[in-house]
């Protein structure tokens, strides 16, 4: 492939290298000179009609649109000058003409390019003296977004991402001159799997999103890199906490997930499903290691580990390793399975792991993003030469009584077995479920681990194309969770303190 060629040229009087050809507007941006502008975007093309990137070119009898100006050797641009500046503001004026006055109400608000961009570039002085034209303010444009029609400043991004990017075609622009305005298509609803990504593309508040609007402002919001766990794609994103004034967003930590640009995984994109994962963070969550049976006592972790590592060592003496069967979730980070492997295949030698997404970790896949195995590190088990069992062998086993131990990590048997679960989860003598959630059958194990969710823990995950990608930790545990990673290692540590004791008693 030829290697591009790199020229110069002038951008506010200084000189800037770009490849030749680049858009000047991204240029600019690479060069961290912002340039106002609403419809174009990289994902989307540049159809030129919003008109607020307008940049003075020297030699050129009037102002030009930098998202469809190519960089050539000694072009000569300003962003900043007065005329430039005269244009934008004349452009933005033209986009607040019958834009209503909602800014104290609006969820945009904080995160808008209206005000933004007022704020910097504005005509200060109305001239508008005939009322705004008036529309709907609220549509249901589907089960995610909402639309305030007056907002909309026609710049067609969303209806470019339902064409172009879903190829779902569920809104357009209609109407003439001041009666235009952006709707659903007839008999058409908002609902393709990824919906609320015109959300984050609306540079104004006319399309907000339902399960956020009026929860909480974003200036209150703290923000941290992570990794969507939703699927084996593993999109990059961020999370979005709210943890500075907890009534405004109902006591859910979590207020939302955006995606976070990532041009070899998930582009600007992410999913309804991972958009919308983070509501059921809070709900249903485990906090206290708990012995529930044959007595039920809350315990410390390390009495547990003390505790458990001494009924292992002697179910291991009379029962064998081939009695002992782990089931494992693909939600475990790089980190975790590193130590699942040494306590269950290095340390115990246990041949029974089953870790397999089918049934119960799977879902629909389609061609942008969405992937079947709906849990993000199965790939790191393979990599780690791990090799799971079928469920189906399992459930066998355990109706024949031939394993007297579960150890159940993220996994909801339930879904794997149906009815016959809480049958076959009473077969064995010693039962643990460890997960970051209750789950429908976590009252039947003899003993619940709290474990951390991804947004309380720090690791790596590794996607179904081999991609090893950083998360990071963005609340506290709740109650005494701890990550999976950390429970293995105490347990291992206290198996080996038996060993220890047994070896210098011998
Ligand atoms: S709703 Fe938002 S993204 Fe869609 S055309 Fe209007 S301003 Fe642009
Ligand atoms: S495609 Fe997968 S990883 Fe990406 S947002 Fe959706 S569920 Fe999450």
């Amino acid at each position: 492939m030829a290697t591009p060629r790199h020229v110069t040229f002038q951008l506010n009087g200084r000189t800037v290298e770009a490849e030749e050809g680049r858009l000047v507007i991204d240029a600019a941006k690479d060069a961290g000179v912002e340039i106002p502008h609403y419809c174009y975007h990289p994902a989307l093309g540049n159809p030129g009609n919003c008109r607020m990137c307008v940049v003075e070119v020297a030699g050129a009898p009037k102002p030009q649109v930098s998202c469809r100006l190519a960089v050539r050797e000694g072009l000569d641009v300003r962003s900043d000058s007065p005329a430039a500046k005269r244009a934008q503001a004349s452009a933005l004026e033209l986009h607040l003409v019958n834009h209503p006055l909602d800014c104290p109400v609006c969820d945009q608000s904080g995160e808008c390019g209206l005000q933004d961009y007022y704020m910097t570039v504005g005509r200060y002085q109305s001239q508008a003296r005939e009322d705004k034209e008036h529309k709907s303010k609220r549509v249901e444009a589907g089960p995610h977004v909402m639309l305030d029609q007056e907002r909309c400043i026609l710049c067609t991004r969303c209806t470019r991402f339902v064409d172009d990017v879903t190829k779902t075609h569920e809104l357009g622009i209609f109407g003439r001159g001041h009666e235009e305005r952006l709707d659903l298509a007839p008999d058409k609803v908002l609902d393709n799997a990824y919906s609320g990504n015109v959300v984050d593309l609306c540079p104004v508040g006319a399309l907000t999103d339902r399960d956020f609007r009026y929860k909480v402002r974003v200036w209150y919001l703290d923000k941290t890199d992570s990794i969507c766990p939703g699927c084996a794609r593993g999109c990059s994103i961020s999370v979005h906490t709210s943890t500075k004034r907890p009534w405004h967003n109902g006591g859910r930590r979590v207020a939302r997930l955006k995606p976070r640009y990532n041009a070899a995984v998930n582009g600007h994109w992410i999913c309804d499903e991972g958009r919308y994962s983070y509501k059921s963070l809070d709900e249903n969550r485990l906090g206290k290691v708990l012995r529930l049976r044959p007595s039920r006592e809350e315990l410390s972790w390390e009495v547990l580990a003390a505790e458990l590592a001494g009924r292992l060592r002697g179910g291991l003496a009379a029962g064998g390793p081939e009695g002992l069967a782990v089931a494992a979730s693909g939600a475990l980070s790089n980190e975790d399975w590193a130590a699942f492997k040494a306590l269950f295949v290095d340390a115990l030698k246990l041949p029974r792991l089953y870790f397999a997404a089918d049934p119960d970790q799977v879902g629909e896949q389609d061609e942008l993003l969405r992937r079947r195995e709906k849990v993000p590190n199965l790939k790191a088990a393979e990599a780690l030469g791990l090799r799971g069992g079928s469920f189906d062998a399992l459930a066998a086993d355990l109706a024949a009584g031939k394993i007297w131990g579960l150890w159940v990590i993220e996994r909801d048997l339930d879904r794997v077995w149906g009815r016959r679960a809480a049958e076959l989860l009473a077969k064995p003598e010693l039962t643990v479920y460890q997960s970051p959630f209750k789950g429908a059958l976590g009252d039947a194990y003899a003993y619940r681990l709290p474990a951390t969710a991804y947004v309380e823990e720090e690791g790596h995950f590794t996607n179904f194309e081999g991609r090893v990608q950083a998360y990071r930790r963005a609340l506290d545990p709740i109650g005494a969770a701890r990550p999976d990673a950390a429970i293995f290692g105490l347990v291992a540590a206290a198996l080996e303190g038996i060993r220890s004791r047994e070896g210098a008693a011998a």
